[in-house]
């Protein structure tokens, strides 16, 4: 991590931190790295997000704040959260992360108060595209960028049962893109975290996030030294023991029970691994390993809506 460059010494990230509104999901694809499919409803409190958010940009800054969860718009007091954060002055952009299902019902507000609306769509819940349209119309209405994201591919994201060996964790950590590349940091509830699975890994196990030492405690007052350290750290959270980082194993993606859901984390690491792009990815980090495919203008393609 470097220093911002506008004459101070926060730590700066060139990507995203994310802020989760909700955690829990109107879909439940399976292996969804927050858990959204077996988490209890929950809502961010926009006080909290307030205090954690100003506070931190005293010694940090980042390109991008992502809003996300869950299922972001299923928040009712959203509107509330993206002005604490834009009062925050912690990014220049405030972008939402949604599957877009209940992106018709925004309401007006939402869509002028973000800089971007990324919709991720899935073979299992495909908008269909005379509402992709009304959304094109309304992101240019309220000169907001519309992303849109097909995304028929998952990978498997954590292992309940981890595994015990140093080295598979230190290469998983090593080929990490969510750590490295994408840089992807998460504030929630008063803690910072290198990555978002280093919070969600220990909701699954049943433990306390803010025992792991995989969070930051969120300081009033001038922390950026140890946040760098925290970011900067050779050996990556404990939370690497029991994820797949980037190489979890390549699956269609598709909708499971809540059940089935739990059920299939229950293998060990080595068996849920994707070793080929681990070797890929020790060699070059920067290999294409999530499948996604960004839509330009023009309609979803027909293999995607058909039955
Ligand atoms: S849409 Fe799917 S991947 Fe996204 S939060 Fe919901 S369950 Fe997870
Ligand atoms: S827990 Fe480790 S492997 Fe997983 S995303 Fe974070 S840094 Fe990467």
């Amino acid at each position: 991590m470097t220093t911002t460059g506008l004459g101070d010494r926060r730590v700066y990230n060139p990507r995203g931190c994310e802020v989760n509104a909700v955690l829990h999901c109107n879909l439940r694809c399976r292996s969804c790295s927050h858990l959204s499919p077996i988490m209890p409803p929950w809502f961010a409190d926009p006080e909290r997000v307030r205090r954690d958010l100003s506070r931190l940009a005293r010694s940090y800054h980042c390109e991008f704040v992502k809003i996300l969860g869950g299922e972001p718009l299923l928040h009712p007091r959203l509107t509330e959260i993206i002005r604490v954060i834009r009062e925050s002055s912690i990014a220049k952009r405030i972008v939402i992360c949604t599957n877009g299902s209940l992106l018709h019902s925004a309401r007006s507000e939402v869509w002028s108060m973000v800089d971007e609306i990324e919709i991720s769509v899935y073979p299992s819940n495909v908008i269909p595209n005379d509402r992709l349209d009304d959304f094109r119309r309304r992101a240019r209405e309220h000169g907001t960028d519309l992303s849109v994201r097909l995304s028929p591919v998952f990978r498997e994201s954590y292992s309940e049962m981890g595994t015990e060996d140093g080295n598979l964790i230190d290469q998983i950590f090593r080929t990490c893109q969510i750590a490295h590349v994408w840089r992807c940091h998460t504030v929630h509830e008063g803690y910072f975290y290198p990555c978002p699975q280093s919070y969600f890994i220990h909701r699954l196990r049943h433990a306390n996030p803010e025992d792991s030492g995989d969070g930051l405690e969120i300081r009033d007052e001038d922390f950026a030294d140890d946040l760098r350290r925290h970011i900067d750290s050779a050996t990556g959270p404990s939370a690497c023991r029991w994820c797949l980082g980037s190489v979890g194993r390549r699956f269609a993606h598709e909708q499971v029970s809540r059940r089935q859901w739990a059920e299939l984390a229950k293998e060990p690491t080595e068996a849920l691994l994707d070793r080929q792009l681990l070797t890929e990815l020790e060699n070059n980090i920067n290999v294409e390993s999530h499948g996604k495919v960004r839509l330009e203008e023009g309609p979803i393609p027909d293999a995607w809506t058909r039955p």
